[in-house]
């Protein structure tokens, strides 16, 4: 049965109220301390005027302050909207003014991005950003807010999609879809003892979907403000790490540091990994040199349905994401909306008990992503492109807007970014279609090489092309440092189409 998170941190609280429930590496928490500290917020939200089901919005770093603001406000029942600040001005503006917060708490990192006036009231949560103070806006120690009952069908969040392949659209996760998160973190062991690892930003689901089920199993949950590769191997040897989310680029700058096999990581029962494509031999590098399971995770943040793949279990599917978990349902679909027989290549959609009620005052957005069966059943639109393989398990092979179409045949980069790994040279590798005269659209690759490999772009671009289908053959291949990506470790392959155009020109 639904239980509301924060009544189950005070579970813990009286259950083992010395036991460690949050750090940062700066300040902890016991989850006696955190719970006398969710009340406190609660009240000062209610004493600020802020409502049941109205939000408040954030945007800063990741620290034990900013978790524990997202844990207090469940306690009023209070809305809350986590902001990237690695966004633009506008696109801040944009999603502010769409959440309609009530509140505004901001550090360092949202500064430059304020504007000037007509702001709403701002608590700043550290001493640089401007606003209230935090002392001074928080109710005093002992405060109690007055209780509030939440119903699995209420708002606990807004969180602003990634914005990989357009604006950033605001999707409303219920309490109820939280809940579901939660009851699969049971499955993956989080419990009192469990010590979870995160390095992702807070505002993303990514981070969300590991950080929630921890507390509420009574586990402890260790930030890290900055990912850094060296400093996380140091951190999870030092705190005895048993869990932890990371994102493909994550594991990749992990697992290419010579140290790695000086640390001891005996202590991991499970590590995470979603939000984008997992290279299958990186997967096999984590399985062969990082003690625990590997769970890859493909879903979206709307929460249409997830697959998972227990990749310690099923080391010949690697080139999958796995099949659909408990109470998820995925189907195919083609460009006309019709659902496809098994084996064949479609637009995945998924359905889940816990879906986005829609995007926030989006309708005709929402009623875009849905997709409904022949029972009337409802699914949400993916945009990405995949197939089930004989057993179940989902190939994906990559967004349906990155699908590159040339000379009437459809080239997936996915493709071709996976033979260009097999490459001794190549250490990052990202495929997009530029447009051609002659063929419509045709693929260029950026590769980041591996230290020491003096490759020249040509001979690697031969390499492949010497290998590939007339059609799938590259018409040219950059070198370039860093691939672009979002802070949650998205290849922007809008920058790299204009990069391409700059460079060609
Ligand atoms: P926007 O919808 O604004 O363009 P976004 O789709 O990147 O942003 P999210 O909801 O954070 O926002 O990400 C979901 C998407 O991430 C999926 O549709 C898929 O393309 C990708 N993704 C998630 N998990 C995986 C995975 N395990 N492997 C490959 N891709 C994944
Ligand atoms: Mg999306």
């Amino acid at each position: 049965p639904f239980r509301p998170i924060a009544d189950l941190v005070h579970a813990h609280a009286l259950a083992q109220p010395q036991a460690l429930a949050l750090a940062d590496g700066q300040t902890h928490l016991s989850y006696a301390q955190l719970d006398a500290l969710m009340d406190r917020i609660a009240a000062s939200l209610q004493l600020s005027g802020v409502r049941p089901g109205e939000a408040i919005a954030l945007c800063a770093a990741p620290s034990v302050r900013y978790a524990a603001l997202c844990l207090g406000a469940l306690r009023a029942g209070v809305v809350v909207a986590p902001l990237a600040p690695s966004v633009t001005a506008d696109a801040l503006a944009a999603m502010l003014g769409d959440a309609q917060a009530r509140l505004f708490f901001v550090d360092a990192q949202a500064v430059p991005l304020l504007p000037r006036e007509g702001m709403m009231p701002l608590v700043a949560l550290d001493t640089v950003a401007p606003g209230q103070p935090w002392d001074a806006w928080l109710a005093p120690e002992g405060a109690a807010p007055a209780p509030v009952q939440v119903q699995p069908g209420d708002a606990f969040n807004i969180i602003y999609s990634s914005g990989t392949t357009g604006t950033p659209k605001g999707i409303v996760q219920s309490h109820g879809m939280r809940w579901g998160h939660v009851l699969r973190g049971q499955t993956h062991g989080y419990g009192p003892g469990s010590v979870t690892l995160l390095a992702t930003p807070l505002y993303s689901n990514t981070t969300l979907v590991s950080f929630f089920p921890s507390l509420a199993w009574g586990g402890s949950v260790h930030l890290m403000p900055k990912f850094d590769a060296l400093r996380y191997l140091q951190l999870a040897e030092q705190i005895r790490a048993t869990h932890t989310m990371l994102v493909p680029v994550q594991y990749q700058r992990i697992m290419a540091l010579p140290e790695f096999d000086r640390f001891d990581l005996s202590s991991f029962r499970a590590k995470f990994c979603t939000s984008a494509p997992f290279a299958a031999a990186l997967k096999a590098d984590v399985l062969a040199r990082w003690p625990g399971s590997l769970f890859e995770f493909y879903g979206m943040t709307e929460g249409g349905g997830t697959c998972i793949l227990a990749a310690h279990e099923h080391p010949d599917k690697l080139h999958t994401v796995g099949r659909p978990a408990a109470g998820s349902d995925i189907r195919l679909i083609d460009e006309a909306g019709r659902e496809l027989p098994p084996g064949e290549i479609g637009e995945v959609v998924g359905h889940s008990p816990s879906m986005m009620t829609g995007y926030h005052r989006q309708p005709e957005k929402t009623r875009e992503a849905e997709w409904f069966d022949a029972t009337g059943k409802r699914f949400i639109r993916t945009g990405d492109v995949g197939r089930f393989d004989a057993d179940g398990f989902l190939i994906l092979l990559d967004r349906r807007k990155d699908m590159i179409i040339s000379g009437g045949f459809n080239i997936y980069p996915s493709d071709i970014e996976a033979q260009l790994r097999a490459h001794p040279a190549v250490e990052d590798v990202a495929v997009t279609g530029v447009p051609s005269a002659q063929w419509g659209e045709t693929p260029v690759a950026f590769v980041r090489r591996r230290a020491g490999a003096d490759e020249e772009a040509a001979q690697i671009m031969a390499w492949y092309n010497a290998r590939a289908g007339k059609t799938q053959r590259l018409a040219a291949l950059h070198l370039i440092d860093e691939l672009p990506r979002s802070a949650i470790g998205k290849v922007l392959k809008r920058e790299l189409r204009a990069l391409h155009a700059r460079l060609a020109a």
